[in-house]
């Protein structure tokens, strides 16, 4: 079987809805069984030979974390067949979507297998980009809450930033919306007056959307004067913000 897109591959298998998406029969579609085991170090693996693999698993990560790995290697297979395999790393995952190494190459197909375009942006129309939203989301493509925020902020119908802060309230990376690439740029350091912080210091937060003011989150010179909406949670080892804009004239005010 030579390469095949993910749109291709759920063509061929007339899946049409989420619930359809069983990624373990995609996998044997294309040649590779997978496993579930203890892995020591890294989140999953591909070992190939001809026409056939073996996907292993980490047996112990979460339901929506171990689909996305089955995706990784799945785009991985489809790229690098003939190589001897490929080893990855939690990290690995996290890489970013929409570069051309062979990480962010695995995780784009991993998104584009787990969550069609066709079938996410209807159901994310005109959603407010929250976490009750990445929620919702997350439960129909059984998808992890980080993988479905990043898809969010991809195909959302607001302009919107994703950003992620360490314990240490420094900023490990952000994603913006598509028409906010290398215009928006997230504080370095998470501010004292956001939801994120208290949620990340364990003080009491309303973790629902908020309206803050948009110098709290950004560096922008007239940020003090214009407003954004924050939706935060925390996860293992950060905390993960969305910030938008409900009108594109409050970004446009903001911008000028
Ligand atoms: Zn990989």
């Amino acid at each position: 079987m030579s390469y095949a897109s993910p749109e291709t591959l759920l063509d061929t298998l007339s899946v049409e809805e989420p619930e359809e998406i069983d990624l373990e029969a995609i996998a044997f579609h294309c040649g590779a069984v997978v496993r579930y085991r203890t892995l020591d170090g890294c989140a999953a693996r591909i070992v190939g030979s001809g026409n056939r693999a073996v996907i292993t698993v980490d047996e112990f990560a979460s339901p929506g974390r171990k689909r996305f790995s089955i995706g990784h290697e799945l785009g991985h297979w489809m790229r690098d067949r003939g190589k001897s395999g490929h080893l990855c790393q939690k990290s690995d995952l996290k890489a970013r979507w929409d570069r051309s190494d062979s990480e962010s190459l695995a995780n784009a197909y991993a998104a584009d297998l787990l969550m069609p375009v066709s079938m996410f942006k209807p159901r994310a129309h005109n959603q407010q980009p929250s976490f009750d939203t990445v929620r919702g989301l997350a439960k129909t493509f059984k998808t992890s809450r980080p993988a479905t925020a990043i898809r969010l902020v991809q195909y959302s119908s607001f302009p919107v930033v994703l950003v992620a802060y360490g314990r240490d309230g420094r900023r490990k990376w952000f994603k913006p919306s598509p028409q906010l690439e290398g215009m928006i740029w997230p504080r370095t350091e998470l501010s004292h007056e956001t939801q994120a912080f208290e949620l990340l210091y364990g003080g009491t937060a309303f973790n629902r959307p908020l309206q803050t003011r948009a110098s709290e989150w950004l560096d922008h010179r007239s940020a003090y004067r214009h407003d954004v909406w924050e939706d935060s949670i925390k996860t293992d080892d950060e905390v993960l913000c969305m910030i938008w804009w409900k009108r594109q004239q409050d970004l446009d005010a903001l911008l000028s």
